[in-house]
């Protein structure tokens, strides 16, 4: 089954006006040069950035991304962000449960299965994360982790076209560390387990489920090229164009 790698950045809460929009240009620029190398591109700044990244992506191939939503269409919720507003702005995706909203933000897993069917209401794909921390995969639970954050995050209506999954280890989040690549693949695959039980083989054949934790230029190779590894989410490499793009290099194909 071929799936579409999709390589995605993830800016986290960096950049203002100036060097945002600098950025989100020279990924357009660096995506134009390359063509879409069969694989697809997108970049997820904060919500202050959403605007001119837009404006900076114009008539290239990468898409736009909000790293988090509000349950809600709209109302009394100081400070939060609608799936709609994102919508509204020109975002396709948002990323929901990722390890430090989970961890800041004391988001359970039911709350991002909330998040994403709204998200999906409003038609944004969405990109639901899940990972073990660094005691859970000492203390052997890495894949009931994992499973347990798939049965309850994923809602009922996801499906391979609408949500796409990022196995983000929290302890490989930022700090240069990797799991092996047999790791990866182990998980990788029970998670493709996991799908397949709760929305039938067909689904979990088509939806792409990402690797995501200090993935660089030089360590893409190994880590995405996996058979159950469809791409990957990128933090800080995603912060400079020429290493976000040279993750892509790595493993779409020409
Ligand atoms: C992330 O924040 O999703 C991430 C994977 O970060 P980093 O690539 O910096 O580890």
């Amino acid at each position: 089954m071929k799936r579409k790698t999709l390589i995605a950045g993830n800016w986290k809460m960096n950049g203002l006006l100036e060097d945002g929009t600098a950025l989100a240009k020279a990924v357009a620029l660096e995506a134009k040069k390359r063509g879409s190398q069969g694989c697809e591109f997108l970049v997820c700044p904060p919500f202050t950035l959403l605007t001119s990244v837009k404006k900076a992506l114009r008539g290239s191939k990468v898409g736009l991304g909000a790293q988090d939503c509000h349950v809600a269409a709209s109302g009394a919720h100081t400070g939060d962000i609608s799936p709609q507003m994102l919508k509204d702005l020109g975002c396709s995706y948002v990323i929901v449960g990722h390890s430090e909203r989970r961890a800041d933000h004391h988001e359970t897993s039911a709350l991002v299965c909330q998040k994403a069917e709204s998200a999906h209401q409003a038609g944004l794909k969405v990109i639901i994360c899940v990972g073990e921390t660094e005691s859970e995969r000492d203390s052997g639970k890495t894949l009931a982790v994992c499973q347990k954050q798939i049965k309850e995050s994923v809602p009922q209506d996801a499906t391979a076209e609408n949500t796409v999954i990022a196995y983000e280890p929290v302890w490989a989040i930022g700090t240069g560390k990797t799991p092996t690549v047999a790791d990866v693949a182990e998980v990788h695959g029970a998670i493709r387990a996991e799908i397949s039980k709760k929305f039938g083989k067909a689904v979990a054949a088509k939806m792409r489920i990402l690797y995501g934790g200090s993935v660089k230029p030089s360590n893409a190779p190994q880590l995405l090229s996996l058979e159950d590894v469809d791409g990957g989410l990128v933090g800080g490499a995603s912060l400079k164009a020429a290493d976000f793009m040279g993750i892509a290099d790595a493993v779409c194909q020409k």
